[in-house]
């Protein structure tokens, strides 16, 4: 997961957006009780995609590169049902920030709502112990922003890089949390981005991807001056993390594997984190 730029909504598709977002919350609050998913329906879907643009057609939680149709305009705070365990018991949903830009991602389905076994994140959205609960029309990104420590990562917000380290693992490339991260162990959890499917693409990804290029880094000669390894090395990181390429989360740490950090101090070199 790395952190994406949703952007403010200054285009058509979002001011049609804020339209459709003053005619539905008028329409559910007139029905005097907690709105359905089926009250809610799916015109919210108008922002599907603006988002995919602005996240370079990428999941927002696994990153896989993806295509707009047959993938969802998900909810990070869901619209009609939260199951928000560990941390509190509540139940109800989000329906107020429907229609809400800010809470709104592209995600692919196999990260919101995984085929079998209810796994995904579908309704899901963990609290930590002694969080608060935000009730009716409360603002998470306005006043009320600290009423609620979700323990979900926010790709518009939270840093991946920060709370999820890949590691080589039984020869597949895996993530785990890092340093401890519980919010990084439960995103795992939620959105299963430790599933078969994403294990062969992160294999596949660093053979690929990243392998080819250290290669050139490793193929530098002893004597070959420090801007020329320089050079190697930005262009590197430059390829690897720029937005659309997929994995970029996955690419800083293979990188981290296959050229430690003595081997960039001995040509000057620092190491960026991608954000
Ligand atoms: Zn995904």
């Amino acid at each position: 997961m790395i952190r994406i730029h949703r952007g403010a909504p200054d285009t058509s598709g979002a001011e049609q957006l804020d339209a459709i977002q003053r005619v539905e919350l008028a329409r559910v609050r007139a029905l005097g009780r907690e709105p359905s998913g089926e009250d809610i329906g799916s015109r919210y879907r108008v922002a599907a995609e603006l988002l995919w643009q602005r996240q370079s057609h990428k999941c927002a939680f696994c990153e896989n590169v993806e295509q707009l149709r047959r993938n969802d305009v998900e909810h990070f705070r869901p619209k009609s049902r939260a199951d928000r365990l560990p941390g509190r018991s509540e139940s109800h949903g989000y329906w107020w920030l429907a229609w809400r830009w800010e809470n709104l991602l592209f995600s692919c389905r196999n990260c919101n709502q995984a085929a079998a076994g209810g796994k995904g994140k579908l309704d899901k959205f963990p609290l930590a112990d002694g969080s608060g609960v935000l009730v009716a029309e409360q603002d998470p990104f306005g006043a009320e922003r600290h009423v609620e420590q979700p323990l979900l990562l926010d790709p518009s917000v939270d840093s991946g890089v920060e709370h999820i380290q890949f590691v080589k693992r039984g020869g597949r490339w895996t993530p785990i949390a890092r340093d401890g991260s519980s919010r990084g162990a439960r995103t795992i959890e939620v959105c299963v981005l430790d599933r078969d499917d994403l294990l062969e693409l992160y294999d596949a990804h660093v053979e690929q991807e990243v392998t080819p290029r250290v290669a050139r880094f490793d193929a530098l000669h002893p004597h070959s001056s420090p801007e020329s390894a320089r050079a190697v090395w930005i262009a590197i990181e430059n390829e690897l993390y720029r937005s659309g390429m997929a994995f970029v989360g996955l690419s800083y740490d293979a990188l981290r594997t296959q050229v430690d950090d003595d081997d960039l101090r001995q040509w000057g070199l620092t190491r960026r984190v991608p954000t």
